[in-house]
This record gives C-alpha cells, sequence and structure tokens, in this order.
C-alpha cells in the first residue's frame, strides 16, 4: 500500500497511458487528474472533451481510430442540430450526446463537475477516480495571427491552422483544485505526467493557482513520460505550437519545460541520442518503445512507468 499515484492527463495520449496504468495498479491506488480547459458549450449541452476521452477509455467505449468519441456511434442528432441552424462542426455522436445531456443535467441540478463526473464514470463501471481538474470554468484561449481563439474553435473548427502567439487559460486564476485533485496532491506518493500536449492539456492544471509549487514540492517521485517522439508529436499540434512558441520541437524540449516537476523522463527509443542533454537537466532517463498503439503497448509501458517509480503493482 503506497498514497498512490497521482497522474495527469489531457485526452488522447493521455487516456492511452491511463487505460494502461488501470490495468496495472488497484483501482484505489490511482487517480486521474484531467484538463478542463478544451470544456465547451455545444446545443446547450456542457461537453468535457478530455474527461470523456478517459472516461470512454476505461469503459472500453473509445473510437480507436478517431481517437475521441464512442466506438460505432452514429450522428444523426447533429444532423438534425443543423438542420435547425445549429453549427455542426464539432462531432458530437448519438451516444455522445447522451453523456453530454446527462452532465449538463446533473450540473443543473447543482452538482459539481467531479460529482457528475463520478456519477457518469459509476454508469459506466470504471472503479479509478478521474477526476477534473477544477470544478470551476477554465477556458483555454489561443492567441493567432488571426485573432484570439477559443480553445475548440482553433483546434477543431480552424483546424490548427492560424500561427499561434500564445496561450491562456482564462479564469484559471480564480480556479481551484477540485476536492479529488487536492486529496490526491496531499496523499499521492507517486506522480505521472502522461504524455499529453504540454501547453493545451498539462500546463492549463498547472495553472491551476496553487498546483505548480506543490507539485514543485511533491514528497514522492515524479515521471513524465515525452508525448514528442523523433522531433514530431505522435498526432496532433503538440509539434507545431511548440515551434510557433519558440521551444525546440524535441523530448529536450518537453524536458526543458517540465524541469522542476519531474524526476525521471521516459523518451522513446528513438531517441536515445538525447538522453545525456536531459540527464544535464537533473532528470534520470529511460529510453524505450512508448508509441502506444494497441492495450498491450499502454500497458508494457504503464507497467514500466510504475517500474521506475518504485510503485507496486497489483497482482
Ligand atoms: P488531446 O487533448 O486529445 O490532444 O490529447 P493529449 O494532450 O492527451 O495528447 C496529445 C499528445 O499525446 C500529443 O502531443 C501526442 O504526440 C501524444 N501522444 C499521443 N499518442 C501517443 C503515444 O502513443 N505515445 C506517446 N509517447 N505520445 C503520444
Amino acid at each position: 500500500m503506497t498514497g498512490g499515484v497521482l497522474a495527469l492527463a489531457g485526452g488522447v495520449g493521455g487516456a492511452k497511458l491511463a487505460l494502461g496504468l488501470s490495468k496495472v495498479l488497484p483501482a484505489d491506488e490511482l487517480t486521474i487528474v484531467v484538463n478542463t480547459g478544451d470544456d465547451a458549450t455545444f446545443h446547450g449541452l456542457h461537453v468535457s472533451p478530455d474527461l470523456d476521452t478517459v472516461m470512454y477509455a476505461l469503459a472500453g467505449l473509445s473510437n480507436n481510430e478517431t481517437g475521441w468519441g464512442v466506438a460505432g456511434d452514429t450522428f444523426n442528432s447533429l444532423g438534425q442540430l443543423e438542420r435547425y441552424g445549429n453549427p455542426a462542426w464539432f462531432n458530437l455522436g448519438d451516444k455522445d450526446l447522451a453523456t453530454h445531456i446527462r452532465r449538463t443535467e446533473l450540473l443543473r441540478n447543482g452538482s459539481t463537475l467531479s460529482e457528475a463526473t463520478g456519477s457518469l464514470c459509476a454508469s459506466l463501471d470504471i472503479a479509478i477516480r478521474i477526476v477534473p481538474m477544477t470544478d470551476d470554468p477554465v477556458h483555454t484561449m489561443v492567441e493567432t495571427t488571426e485573432g484570439e481563439l477559443p480553445f475548440q474553435t482553433y483546434f477543431v473548427r480552424e483546424q490548427c491552422r492560424p500561427v499561434t502567439l500564445a496561450i491562456r487559460y482564462d479564469g484559471a486564476e480564480r480556479a481551484r483544485p477540485s476536492p479529488g485533485f487536492l486529496d490526491s496532491l496531499e496523499t499521492a506518493s507517486h506522480l505521472i505526467i502522461c504524455p499529453s500536449n504540454p501547453f493545451l492539456s498539462v500546463d492549463p492544471i498547472l495553472a491551476v493557482p496553487g498546483v505548480r509549487q506543490r507539485l514543485e514540492k511533491f514528497a514522492g517521485r515524479r515521471l513524465a513520460v515525452s508525448p514528442i517522439v523523433g522531433g514530431e508529436a505522435v498526432r496532433g499540434p503538440a509539434g507545431k505550437l511548440m515551434r510557433e512558441l519558440g521551444h525546440e520541437v524535441s523530448c529536450v524540449g518537453v524536458a526543458r519545460y517540465y524541469q522542476g516537476l519531474c524526476d525521471i523522463f521516459i523518451i522513446d527509443e528513438v531517441d536515445e541520442g538525447c538522453a545525456s542533454e536531459i540527464e544535464a537537466l537533473g532528470m534520470k532517463v529511460h529510453a524505450a518503445p512508448t508509441i502506444m498503439q494497441n492495450d498491450d503497448d499502454k500497458e508494457r509501458l504503464a507497467r514500466l512507468a510504475c517500474h521506475l517509480l518504485g510503485v507496486p503493482l497489483a497482482s
């Protein structure tokens, strides 16, 4: 028995390692704290894309081809909404919509986002604690050469095309960590930063007041997995963003970003040559295969992370 593992995650990359961790750790030893800076309102419904990606992954519902949404979902409701004149650029399947309808109902009836997430997870038989970074509204805003865009407009409608100048997390300064996050920050003995987008997924979590300082002083060992492999993002805009924001697009660039927050850094085997540069930043480096294409890959990487941290695994 340890104080448990606190894992920080965004959507697709985070959900992959979160699933692996859920296979190798006892359920009461893992808390997954998820970015909510991407949350948005569509058709009057509260959509939490990263929470849902992690939730669907752990419930075995994920659409592995797209990385988002529910496998085999249909889009009849979205088509009808479009007929009514609603914008339909944000893809929401019929089953996925049920999640947002239920979440919105719970929130309107006075539940916090943590409580609503707990209720959805319980209905999907998820035993692991999945908690939002905060119950307060935080909105990632992307300042681009075409003006400031809400995250989903930049990410989905504009397909990350505009050049990014800066990113800010609107509301973060007034946000408090969710109760489950606070509890885990106080009791967890190990931290894992999943291979998520450092700017769009991990940074909003760090922007919640007090979080960065607590993680800098975290009593246990801290490990991160690089989302940049061979000088590019495995998928998504992380590489483009790093370049546009003036960072080196490499696992070294990510390691620099996590300096002070991470003791052990897992880089991909193709990046082994970068190890000494990262070690010079004060981290232990381990090179391994980090591309998670199937459940075995996810479990293998989760096992390795736990082994490097010295976390006992579920028998
Ligand atoms: P998003 O919110 O859906 O963009 O998801 P995340 O922020 O969690 O993940 C996006 C990041 O995960 C990207 O930078 C990818 O390069 C990275 N990523 C996705 N799949 C993998 C993988 O299998 N291995 C590694 N190392 N990184 C991955």
